[in-house]
């Protein structure tokens, strides 16, 4: 890019209200369905929208952005997309960019979610407790270590903080072998990991009807692990296999969310490798000089702070 990019990205994950087709009884909460209203209410006072083919005119060919211009994007491919965003956007006449991972029927839920599934059913300590017992001697070693090094790091004083604690040891130092073993507390405490996947994630005719409603798609990986935490040659599967995946919804060239917000210097070159010409990072911010560094806003934490200033 010539000059940095002004443009205001918002990520969204959950979209739904308790008890509707995507929360099913999970019990995980996310943004109201009201709540994503009232906040596309408010960008609209202030932005113009824009759909994924305009950034990538503007930074193929230089086109230029309207000014205030706002994207909307979607992470994970869960159902609440297909379930609540879609229709609201397609009433509207909006579109928005959907990070999807690349996952068959078999594939079951990415670790992130089934930690989500089962903090809901059995709580902060409860969880804790059920992975502790499973572990051997040298694995609580290192889980132990991991825990004092996030606690020094930052020190977890709120829920939410020793939420954020248990799932960087997991998701991070323990990621390989707790796979596993959260996918057997899984069945055990909630029920099938698979059939659970199938209605979580977007299935594809639901993508291929939002596709044809004015929704575009990118990718989010396959396993949705942090970037600096695989090698090369995994970054690379990861890439590859989200390029194949969307082969099969819309033509290239496409756009990428960094899983967790995490990176790795070899991202870049990688993607472009397989065909993505934009890379989106969970970084707040509104000015972009590298199109594989595109920062966001989360849409939840603007939402508690609009409540907060009001
Ligand atoms: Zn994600």
């Amino acid at each position: 890019m010539n000059h940095p990019l002004e443009l205001t990205v918002v990520m969204y994950h959950y979209v739904r209200d308790p008890g509707d087709a995507a929360e099913a009884g999970s019990g995980i909460l996310g943004m109201s369905v009201r709540d994503f209203e009232a906040q596309l209410n408010e960008l609209s006072q202030r932005h113009t929208f824009i759909a994924w083919p305009d950034l990538r005119a503007a930074l193929q060919e230089d086109v230029t952005l309207p000014s205030s211009a706002c994207l909307l994007t979607f992470d994970d491919g869960v159902s609440d997309h297909y379930v609540n965003v879609f229709k609201i956007l397609h009433d509207r006449g909006l579109s928005g960019l959907f990070f999807v991972l690349d996952r068959r029927g078999s594939d079951g839920l990415i670790l992130a979610h089934k930690i989500h599934f089962l903090l809901a059913r059995l709580g902060l300590a409860g969880l804790h407790e059920a992975i502790w017992e499973k572990l051997n001697p040298a694995q609580r070693e290192r889980f132990t270590q991991a825990e004092k090094r996030y606690q020094l790091k930052h020190p977890p004083i709120s829920l939410d903080k020793q939420i954020n604690l248990l799932k960087a040891v997991l998701q991070r130092d323990l990621s390989a072998e707790v796979d596993t073993l959260l996918g057997k507390l899984f069945e055990g405490h909630i029920g099938s990991e698979n059939e659970t996947a199938r209605n979580y994630y977007l299935n594809p005719e639901q993508i291929r009807e939002m596709a044809a409603g004015g929704m575009y798609f990118g990718g989010h990986s396959h396993s949705h692990p942090w970037f600096d935490w695989i090698d090369a040659e995994e970054r690379a599967a990861e890439i590859s296999a989200s390029a194949e995946w969307l082969r099969q919804i819309e033509p290239g060239p496409w756009a990428f969310a960094y899983p967790y917000g995490g990176l790795a210097e070899d991202a870049p070159n990688l993607l472009k490798a397989y065909g993505f010409v934009a890379a989106f990072t969970t970084k707040a911010q509104l000015y972009h000089s590298d199109a594989y560094l595109i920062g966001r806003l989360d849409g939840e934490e603007i939402a508690h702070e609009g409540q907060g200033h009001a």
